[in-house]
């Protein structure tokens, strides 16, 4: 059985506008293996190209596949080569496939989960070109119980008009992602100011260059209360958790940055015994990758899964949103049809 990588092209439903720039479309990887499937959303900030995962596949010798029956699927994943994190993501996701396919199960409930203990989604508002937009939208999101806000503008004074009038527009609790936009000195000072205006969650304040530099914010804040922080951006691998205990509150795991649901399950559970909360993400992905986060959200304490609902070309079905939750599908392995 030999995995193919073929391009996986999202269009957005709006242009989505964050701190590291603007999209309309991302070409993301499909990888099929088989009747199984993976994905690697590939945002820019990743520096992975549909090639690379092409190139990084090409070096993956698999072990023979029996053509039915179950598959030694931690074996086969402890064999991967290195390589960059969405490809190795992309195949850990269609081994898992396969796996569950073969069992006859969805993923969930293989690794003992019920997908209606699962939190309640956030919903995502991108960057907006204007405020009357922004508090239209807000309102509109209200009904919604958790607002992810996307800020850095470059000016942090605008950033934090931006969440005041979505405060003002809902009832929800809110998350402010800088995705990395402030200083550590501009994130020490506007920090106390968004816990009073009702923030309850900030991601990546600051750069993702240097761990010390969480610490450095940790030492400037002091004993002044401020809302949890996340680390999303600084986060791919176990080293990185490590590095920011103590400093961060919580971390934000995605697939695509850990590499897949294996090394998203070490990240939970290294967070947890560190006393950190998790957020479990995606990128701007298809059902396809979003459902296989869906699988694991029971393990989490917040998710951030509604790409389905930012993309208008979706080409995977199966991925409901219950109640604000986002349920896997119940059919074997990750459970998505093509649309
Ligand atoms: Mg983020």
């Amino acid at each position: 059985m030999t995995p193919r990588v073929s391009e996986l092209p999202i269009h957005l439903a709006r242009p989505f506008r964050i701190a590291h720039g603007t999209s309309t479309i991302r070409t993301n990887a499909l990888v099929t293996l088989g009747p199984a499937r993976g994905e690697a959303g590939l945002p820019p900030y990743l520096g992975t190209t549909v090639d690379d995962v092409a190139t990084w596949m090409s070096r993956v010798q698999l072990p023979d596949i029996p053509d039915d029956g179950p598959i030694p699927l931690e074996h086969i994943l402890e064999g991967l080569p290195d390589g960059p994190p969405a490809a190795r993501c992309a195949l850990d996701l269609a081994l898992h496939d396969l796996w569950g396919r073969r069992l006859g199960y969805p993923l969930g409930t293989l690794f003992g989960l019920d997908p209606r203990c699962s939190p309640v989604s956030f919903v995502t508002l991108s960057i907006p070109d204007d405020l009357d937009e922004l508090a239209r939208d807000a309102a509109a999101f209200g009904q919604h119980d958790r607002l992810k806000l996307k800020v850095g503008t470059g000016d942090p004074g605008r950033d934090l008009e931006v969440v005041r009038i979505a405060r003002r527009s809902t009832q929800a609790l809110i998350l402010v992602d800088a995705n990395g936009a402030w200083s550590v000195e501009e994130a020490a000072r506007i920090l106390p100011t968004l816990l009073q205006a009702g923030v309850t969650i900030v991601e990546q304040p600051i750069p993702a260059d240097d761990p010390d530099d969480w610490h450095r914010m940790r030492r400037m804040l002091g004993r002044t209360a401020v809302p949890a922080l996340f680390a999303d951006e600084s986060i791919f691998d176990v080293d990185d958790v490590i590095a920011l205990a103590g400093a961060a509150d919580g971390i934000n795991v995605k697939l695509a940055k850990a590499g897949g649901i294996a090394p998203a399950r070490v990240l939970i559970a290294l967070a947890r015994a560190l006393d950190m909360q998790v957020l479990l993400g995606c990128m701007i992905e298809s059902s396809l990758a979003v459902a296989a986060a869906a699988h694991l959200a029971p393990l989490v304490d917040f998710t951030d899964l509604d790409a389905p609902l930012l993309i208008r070309d979706d080409p995977f079905r199966g991925v409901e949103i219950v109640d604000g939750r986002v349920m896997p599908p119940d059919r074997p392995g990750i459970g998505v049809e093509p649309s």
